[in-house]
């Protein structure tokens, strides 16, 4: 799997959340490991908390997924991260609007 670096499309960040259970723990780091993602991993698995998070940019969601291991790729959440501009306040406005 290539991700293409010298792509003149927008890429977006995306979250990927792979809860996992204890047993699959070691064969899901050694599958992630064998794709080479293991280096945008953070892992709660020390303290208890079976759960890998990274943040990876992609054209989108489907590619994004991807970076998403086999082992846990149904129970895998990919969401698409964006900033709120401090002017715009976007998240303000989209409560307004419900009011
Ligand atoms: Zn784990």
């Amino acid at each position: 799997m290539t991700m293409t670096t010298h792509t003149v499309n927008k890429m977006d960040r995306y979250l990927i959340e792979t809860p996992h259970t204890a047993r699959d723990c070691k064969m899901l780091v050694e599958q992630v490991y064998a794709m080479g993602y293991l280096h945008n991993f953070d892992w709660g698995c020390e303290v208890g908390v079976h759960n890998g998070w990274a943040i990876i940019e992609a054209e989108s969601e489907a590619q994004a997924r991807l970076a998403v291991p086999s082992l846990v790729r149904r129970k895998a959440r990919v969401i698409k991260l964006s900033k709120f501009d401090g002017r715009l306040k976007s998240h303000e406005m989209a409560h307004k609007n419900m009011e």
